[in-house]
């Protein structure tokens, strides 16, 4: 039965994500519910069908209790989609490369759907799927090319559609353009954004709060700022060294939304440290972490490595 699941498992998930489209007429979140739902629904099962390239056990949740006669009638409990995702990384030892942010994505929003805790927007919905399509068309390509040939006809529809979309998104991306170009003019930082993943979420600072001008995503500068980290573990942020985002204590207002979005970053509108209460931002070297408590605070070039309370103290104590 080598091939067989492969096969079968492609082609519904490709069927998922081309039903996935039709309901993206409407501007309802209810009915954007169910394209999200089979797109992601979609994707798990195509990730699934390279799990069961390599070997069928590895799609049960306890593959060690595997058997041929409970796999056939589909009589078991699969895994879930975070778990295929680590099972691709650390059993088949595929990398995900750049796409890591957009099954990053999936993963959770597929959790908020399960919970009915998303509402999203036509333009956010429409942003994932193309991204998620981008990346579900290079893995079938790179891993499912033999039982593709078999459904070209369904990976050419959803191609052709996502082409439409595509357009329908830089239609909106160029509206914002100027915006954007102005924004940057201020050295205002601009970043991704962790609803649609469009390069377009804006933190100007108090009394403003952050928002995406492509999705409008908006929310307090608390919240918005642990979405950021809960969106981008590994990736975005320190990325060559595959850290995870974290928020800080700002040094500027003491608000706990100081993160680095990008390791060494310089200066806005890439800073390598943006606080999204008050908007501030700073190259990756002006925050230093103290060597003596730990917490962090500004420094300029060559200056001390201990924070200024700690030198106080250091040499009131002397
Ligand atoms: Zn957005
Ligand atoms: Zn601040
Ligand atoms: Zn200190």
């Amino acid at each position: 039965m080598e091939n067989a699941p492969r096969i079968a498992l492609l082609e519904n998930g490709l069927d998922f994500i081309f039903s996935s489209l039709e309901y993206l007429e409407s501007d309802d979140p209810r009915i954007l519910r169910y394209a999200c739902f089979n797109l992601c629904q979609g994707v798990e099962l195509i990730l699934e069908a390279r799990l069961a390239g390599e070997h069928w056990s590895l799609l049960f949740e306890h593959p060690g209790g595997a058997n041929p006669d409970a796999f056939n009638t589909g009589d078991f409990k699969a895994i879930d989609f975070g778990t295929c995702l680590y099972r691709l990384q650390n059993v088949v030892d595929l990398s995900l490369g750049a796409h890591v942010q957009v099954t990053n994505r999936l993963r959770r929003l597929r959790r908020q759907l399960e919970q009915f805790e998303y509402e999203g927007t036509r333009e956010e919905v429409l942003s994932i799927l193309v991204k998620s399509w981008d990346f579900a068309l290079e893995f079938i390509e790179s891993h499912l090319r033999d039982s593709a040939r078999k459904q070209s006809a369904s990976v050419e529809d959803i191609t052709e559609q996502m082409a439409g979309f595509e357009k329908t998104i830089q239609t909106r991306l160029d509206a914002i353009q100027g915006d954007i170009n102005y924004l940057w003019g201020t050295t205002r930082p601009i970043l991704k954004c962790p609803r649609c993943l469009q390069d377009t979420f804006v933190v100007r600072g108090a009394p403003d709060k952050p928002s995406c001008l492509y999705c409008n995503y908006t929310a307090q500068p608390e919240v918005a700022a642990h979405l950021w980290c809960l969106e981008f573990p590994g990736v975005g942020s320190p990325a060559e060294t595959g850290m995870s985002p974290r928020q800080f204590k700002c040094p500027e207002c003491d608000k706990p939304t100081l993160i680095q979005p990008e390791y060494g970053g310089d200066g806005a509108p890439r800073p390598g440290w943006v606080c999204f209460s008050c908007g501030k931002t700073w190259g990756g070297d002006a925050i230093y972490s103290c060597q003596c408590c730990g917490h962090l605070f500004q420094r300029s070039a060559g200056g001390d490595i201990v924070c200024p309370a700690c030198k106080r103290f250091g040499i009131e104590h002397r």
